[in-house]
């Protein structure tokens, strides 16, 4: 789902900078069947210039909200979140949607009433750094699967250890390989306790 929102590319970040300027937000909306019925401008606009036609309106628009998420724990926080802003409480909060060569810092708010929840993302902040071949779409990949925190973005490198991209791939020895591994979408041990108190808020 996050994925859904991130649309990760390198123009993401112009675009992020006219957001953070004028307070454009990405908006989009689901209905009673958790299909997706709206998608804003802004929405548009990042599919459309971003060269990510399984993010245009055409694309996502009347399909379930699930089709995007696999990851179950973030099924499971998603189902949740929906189900209070249902029931009129709204939830907010923060995730990352890093690209190569930016740290994005982004924060969701997710509102609704009977049968329609609107999902509103806003960029808080972005940090430039050296580019990270690991998060970008054009390095060539190998067969080889690491497992990157589909909240924080922090890479497994092992057991439970968690690392920020920049060291990862140190950890990882990603330099003396050929190709760079590619990306399977999970959830760190930080930002599990961190959903599961958010649930644990939201059900009490
Ligand atoms: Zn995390």
């Amino acid at each position: 789902m996050l994925e859904l929102n991130c649309l990760r590319t390198a123009k993401f970040h112009r675009r992020s900078e006219i957001c953070m300027n004028n307070g454009t937000k990405v908006v989009y909306r689901i209905d009673s069947q958790d299909r997706i019925v709206f998608v804003n401008d802004v929405w548009q606009h990042f599919a459309s210039e971003n060269d990510a036609p399984d993010y245009a309106a055409e694309g996502v628009l009347n399909r379930s909200l699930w089709d995007f998420i696999t990851d179950s724990t973030t099924r499971q926080f998603y189902q949740e979140v929906i189900k209070a802003a249902r029931g009129e409480k709204p939830v907010t909060f923060n995730f990352r949607c890093d690209s190569a060569e930016y740290r994005r810092f982004m924060k969701m708010r997710v509102t609704g009433e009977t049968g329609l929840v609107q999902f509103e993302t806003e960029t808080l902040a972005v940090e430039q750094r050296p580019p990270q071949p690991l998060l970008d779409r054009h390095s060539r990949r190998s067969g080889e699967l690491v497992v990157i925190c589909g909240w924080c973005k922090k890479i497994n490198i092992g057991q439970a250890i968690w690392k920020e991209v920049e060291h990862a791939i140190e950890a990882l020895r990603v330099f003396e390989q050929e190709k760079i591994p590619q990306l399977s979408h999970g959830m760190c041990h930080g930002c599990y306790v961190m959903v599961s108190e958010q649930l644990k808020n939201l059900c009490g």
